[in-house]
């Protein structure tokens, strides 16, 4: 005999921007996914410092929209050019 119980598994229903949370998701990918928990085609800004670092044990990580993203790039292009 089997015996069943109910059970409540938390699945991810979205990824937002962590600078303007908006969804990160393409909509026509929304609606095919049930757990969108290994979604990783996205920008994401990932740092880990380890020993010898000044942040020693220091990690980030921020998903971005792609309009962040984009702003992100300027950002970097800019600072690039104040470089050189
Ligand atoms: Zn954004």
């Amino acid at each position: 005999m089997k015996k069943e119980a109910p059970t409540t598994t938390m699945v991810v229903k979205d990824i937002c921007c962590d600078i303007c949370n908006e969804s990160v998701i393409p909509s026509a990918r929304m609606q095919h996914s049930d757990d969108l928990n290994s979604f990783s085609e996205h920008a994401q800004l990932i740092a880990s410092f380890g020993y010898g670092s000044k942040r020693d044990g220091d990690k980030f990580h921020y998903d971005l929209c792609e309009d962040c993203f984009d702003q992100l790039l300027v950002s970097i292009e800019g600072l690039r050019m104040g470089k050189t």
